[in-house]
């Protein structure tokens, strides 16, 4: 924060940099921090007359006060209030201060949830003051996302300073405001932040509170006109145009065992006329898990490489992903005289720097790997072309690594997830999409079964049976996501009881606490045919292809997500033999569980799943901002507020082109220090 900003808003240096947390440097970033909910201290409810479950404030006398120690340290205190009836107060965290507050005898006001306790009802950690002097609010109080060491009072009083200081005057022109029959901006941050006394919660709750619409409206503008801009300075970049005359694909196609698919062709040739052009490449490749990507990409590859003393770069989610590729990429291309260098996070040191200096002197002209590519210090002489596989699995802050090291290049992005249609509209407006929509031939379809687990006995019969024909089967172990110890544990055990029950049968195991040359090693096993069957954690969930594999058991796989079950089931059913993929699961299902085993049993097309998929859970994850912990849009929800992102996406082309200043100034006041961000 700017000491000018500190001293404007009289703001103690360790309040600044707690604000500095919650990634609030300025007095704009200040005003738009808004409310996360809101407690209603207006008025006190008699205790005879709660409820469990109601958030409410009461008044009453400290009748009585105890120090528990088990089953741990806790303050209890009780209060009994007018009505008679008494009420707990339970704290699991206190200080002196609290008892003093709470000695028998005291009168104080209570805010908080009324839970049923052991003994009678309760409030654990409420909000708690001695009432003295303090009349009831007259509005609800607004409460902050915060962090912590910062506190409400103090938040609120900077959040105060700053609503007193920026200029709240629209800076959109008035024509467009007229449209848009939504409250100024002005009268919107001051209802939400100092809501006035006839609002309700109900009222403030809700999304579609007028207030809240128009900052939903601006977040999504400032979302569309920052996308927009990086269109167009990418638009206006200059990429070395890739030119070839096909002689290596060629001989990559000469000595593949399949042809090509209409599809693989139509999106290879799509891909071929971008690479031509100076404007770099911003391609999304999306084909369903097994409709044959890698092998596009090894041919954009090659239009590349073509180029002399170009670049290329390909990067996997997983090292197990990115090794397979390596592996892959080294068979189709040694013959055809092109080296192929490894890059990961897991290299030696030595083995690294040697790759870096490759890189960066030209000598190595395709890499493959894991974001390792895409370090700060990893540099290329001459990159021509990045191809991102699985493109969805990176966090934000990856892509934007990527990003910015990608200025001028051209990328070709590939997932088998397809985009929803109001993601499409907006973060990733800016991509040109290609679509291999038709799988190769001579695929049986995957049969899915849904088995309890009570069962397991058939179902290891199954895998024997299966692998006696000569095929093989992945068997994947629970997913336990509180603790990784606990999953290694379990994928340990599963795989000894597996060796148990089928003692003919040669088994092996993968997990992610593996080192990746062991891990490589079991891989390569698996792939060569000499083990049956593979038992791994859900490190094996993407992009692994070993097409005589055409049994796929999960376990629980009600605690699975369903694009992770569509991606896991899709590793079987890539060969010729009819495939077969089950899943185990325990009883009882909770609701979005059994929904979800329900759509990954009836569908097998990725984009009817997706779909499904969305409507179960929203499209937050798909931005990977989850695993990122970066917020993308704060008040703006892509499900609800569609006809919101449509009004943004028709404004901002025309302010861009008729209002430039307007453009830049809105961007400050969203973005300020973030640019970038909302584009990633
Ligand atoms: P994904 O799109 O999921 O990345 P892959 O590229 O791994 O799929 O391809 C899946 C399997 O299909 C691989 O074994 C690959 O060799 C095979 N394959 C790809 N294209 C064809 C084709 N045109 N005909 C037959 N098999 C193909
Ligand atoms: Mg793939």
């Amino acid at each position: 924060m700017q000491p000018e900003t500190r001293q404007l808003l009289k703001i103690t240096d360790t309040t600044a940099k707690k604000l500095e947390k919650l990634q609030l440097h300025s007095a704009w970033d200040l005003a738009l921090h808004l409310p996360l909910r809101y407690e209603d201290e207006t008025q006190i409810v008699p205790i005879a007359g709660v409820n469990v479950g109601d958030v409410c404030q009461v008044e009453g006398t400290v009748i009585y006060q105890e120090i528990q120690f088990k089953p741990r340290k806790q303050l209890i205190a009780r209060i009994q209030d007018n009505s008679g009836a008494m009420l707990n107060l339970r704290f699991i965290h206190f200080y002196a201060s609290h008892q003093k507050q709470l000695a028998q005898g005291q009168t104080v006001r209570a805010l908080g949830e009324i839970k049923r306790g052991y003994f009678g009802d309760e409030m654990i950690h409420p909000k708690i003051k001695s009432p003295e002097n303090n009349k009831l609010a007259q509005s609800l109080t607004p409460i902050y996302p915060t962090t912590n060491g910062l506190n409400q009072p103090t938040l609120r009083k900077a959040i105060q300073a700053a609503l007193e200081t920026v200029n709240l005057q629209e800076i959109l022109p008035e024509k467009i405001l007229q449209n848009l029959k939504l409250p100024s901006l002005a009268h919107s941050l001051r209802t939400l932040h100092h809501p006035p006394p006839e609002l309700s919660m109900n009222t403030l709750a809700n999304g579609a509170f007028p207030a809240w619409q128009r900052l939903k409206f601006d977040e999504l503008l400032a979302q569309q006109l920052s996308m927009r801009l990086a269109r167009q300075r990418r638009r206006n970049g200059t990429a070395k145009p890739l030119i070839s005359n096909n002689y290596l694909s060629k001989q990559l196609l000469d000595i593949l065992p399949f042809r090509l698919t209409a599809a693989q062709e139509r999106v290879c040739a799509e891909i071929q006329a971008d690479l031509a052009k100076t404007v770099p490449m911003h391609r999304l490749l999306q084909g369903d898990v097994g409709s044959g990507k890698t092998i596009v990409a090894a041919l954009t590859a090659l239009v590349a490489l073509e180029n002399e003393g170009v670049q290329v770069a390909l990067m996997a989610p997983t090292e197990i992903l990115a090794e397979q590729h390596f592996i892959k990429f080294k068979q189709w291309f040694e013959p055809l005289g092109i080296n192929v260098a490894w890059l990961s996070g897991s290299l030696k040191k030595k083995e690294k720097d040697q790759a870096k200096i490759a890189l960066a002197d030209g000598r190595i002209r395709l890499a493959v790997g894991t974001h390792a590519l895409f370090q700060d210090d990893v540099l290329f002489d001459n990159l021509g072309l990045v191809i991102v596989d699985e493109q969805h699995r990176f966090g934000v802050a990856q892509r934007l690594a990527f990003k910015n090291k990608g200025q001028d290049v051209h990328q070709l992005m590939m997932s088998a997830t397809p985009i929803p249609r109001t993601l499409a509209m907006s973060f990733f407006a800016d991509l040109d999409v290609s679509s291999i929509d038709e799988l190769p031939p001579n695929r049986t379809p995957i049969k899915t079964k849904l088995v309890n687990h009570l069962r397991r006995a058939e179902v290891e019969g199954f895998v024997l049976n299966t692998c006696q024909q000569g095929q093989q089967a992945y068997w994947v172990c629970p997913l336990i996501e509180e603790s990784e110890t606990l999953q290694l544990q379990t994928a340990t055990e599963t795989w000894q009881n597996l060796q148990a029950a089928l003692p003919d049968l040669k088994i092996g195991l993968v997990h992610g606490r593996m080192k990746p040359a062991e891990k490589a090693a079991v891989m390569a096993e698996f792939v060569s045919g000499s083990l049956n069957v593979l038992v791994a954690t859900t490190v094996i969930e993407v992009g692994v292809d070993v097409p005589n594999a055409s049994l796929m058991v999960i376990e629980h796989a009600e605690r699975m997500g369903l694009a992770q079950l569509h991606q896991l089931r899709g590793r079987v059913g890539r060969g010729a033999a009819a495939s077969t993929c089950v899943l185990l699961f325990a009883e009882p299902l909770g609701q979005i569980s059994k929904a979800r085993l329900k759509v990954i049993y009836e569908h097998t097309d990725g984009f009817e799943i997706a779909r499904q998929d969305l409507e179960i859970r929203g499209p937050g994850e798909f931005l990977g901002a989850r695993q990122s912990g970066a917020p993308m849009l704060r008040f703006a929800d892509l499900q609800t507020d569609v006809p919101l992102l449509e009004k943004a996406r028709e404004i901002a082309p025309i302010l861009i082109a008729d209002y430039p200043d307007v453009v830049e100034r809105h961007l400050e006041r969203w973005l300020g220090s973030k640019e970038g961000f909302l584009a990633a």
